[in-house]
């Protein structure tokens, strides 16, 4: 192995997902797949084929360069959607390839207008809404100058899509707050229809709003974190077990980070270890390293506190992460050898270290940590 670790990708679990989540949401709306932020850690161009092969065909990135990327691995064969970034300077690359993107300020608006004209083409937008998050979108005040300008240069502006985002669908507490936002969208909604506009997509739900909220579904759902197996939170997941009564979990971990045993040392009862004085054994040891540190995404939040898999066994990280390395103490599992596979991510004879439990604190933590793993490290499908 040349590289110190690698990332295997499961299309068998993508595939299962994409299935059970699709089900959920039915027919009548479309499955746009979020690949933003290199696909949540996952890898873009390794990822990216293996869900069209799956059978989706709408991608949402968040930024221009995104888009990019995305459309470098896949040409016109997909539809790609921009929910943030831009810069004026690319606004022409998306209209030229039909990369549809948001549009959420007036000054982006007439940026459109005026670079569609020069190309002779309309550009595919999606006008986003404030419906309460207060992050991105137009105010209920601006629509009347939107629709007038939509109407008066309806040759250089296709209105695809109208949109919003939930501030919260992933927790009850925020139930509230969560009705205010489809009321309020359904409500803009059908003031654009009184204005004479029929967008093909009404969009507002994420994974946790197609989960919790059927009603938030409408034509499209923008669906990341639970694409690739991950909860957006355990309250999520608790009802959904429970509602369906599942005795195993619908949904299935895409991605697995696994190493090797780099050294293998025995150290008696009482030295620290690694930097410091943050651990010391307690009984005579055996000690290893795996060539992963906080360089590559293991957080140093782990110190003292994470696990990895060896030989199907769950041992500590002991000490603090360095940058390239972290020292696991394998006293208790037997037989261990240098170069012994170690999973930092992962299953190993049916053990399990979760992104959560790698994390050891709150769920919502998996998208940080996801995003984090960094892009040198290789990925390949599991075969
Ligand atoms: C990231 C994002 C999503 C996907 O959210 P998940 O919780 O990962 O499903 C949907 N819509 C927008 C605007 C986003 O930024």
């Amino acid at each position: 192995m040349l590289h110190t670790s690698y990332i295997e990708l499961s299309k068998e679990a993508l595939n299962n997902n994409l299935q059970y989540l699709k089900k959920r949401m039915g027919d009548h709306a479309k499955y746009s797949m979020v690949v933003k932020a290199n696909a949540y850690g996952h890898g873009l161009e390794q990822l990216l084929p293996m869900i069209e092969e799956c059978g989706v065909d709408h991608f949402s990135v968040f930024s221009v360069a995104e888009a990019m990327r995305a459309y470098e691995i896949k040409k016109d064969c997909c539809q790609l959607m921009i929910m943030g970034y831009i810069d004026e300077d690319h606004l022409e690359w998306a209209i030229e390839k039909d990369v549809s993107f948001f549009v959420f300020t007036p000054e982006r608006l007439q940026k459109v207008i005026e670079v569609a004209r020069k190309k002779g083409k309309p550009a595919k937008i999606h006008v986003e809404l404030e419906t309460g998050m207060h992050r991105t979108g137009f105010c209920e005040d601006q629509l009347e100058e939107v629709s007038r300008l939509l109407k008066k240069y309806s040759s250089y502006l296709h209105l695809e899509g109208i949109c919003s985002h939930m501030a919260g669908a992933e927790s009850i507490v925020n139930y509230q707050r969560m009705q205010e936002q489809i009321e309020t969208f359904n409500k803009l909604c059908s003031w654009f229809h009184s204005e004479g506009f029929q967008p093909a997509y009404r969009h507002l739900a994420c994974s946790a709003g197609l989960l919790n909220y059927p009603e938030s579904i409408m034509d499209m759902v923008r669906v990341g974190i639970s694409s690739y197996g991950f909860w957006p939170s355990d309250e999520t997941k608790m009802m959904h077990l429970k509602e369906e009564a599942f005795d195993t979990d619908p949904l299935q971990r895409v991605l697995s980070w696994k190493s090797v045993i780099m050294s293998l040392n025995r150290v008696p009862k009482g030295k620290y270890v690694s930097y410091g004085k943050s651990y010391m054994t307690n009984r005579d040891s055996k000690i290893s390293t795996v060539p992963v540190g906080y360089g590559y995404g293991f957080s140093r939040t782990l110190s003292n506190n994470g696990h990895v898999l060896v030989n199907g066994k769950r041992v500590p990280v002991v000490g603090t992460v360095n940058m390239n390395m972290v020292v696991i103490d394998v006293t208790d599992a037997e037989n261990v050898k240098v170069g012994d596979e170690v999973v930092l991510i992962g299953e190993q004879n049916g053990n399990t270290i979760s992104v959560g439990s790698f994390s050891d604190m709150n769920n919502s933590l998996n998208y940080e940590l996801l995003t984090r793993l960094p892009h040198h490290i290789p990925r390949k499908q599991k075969t």
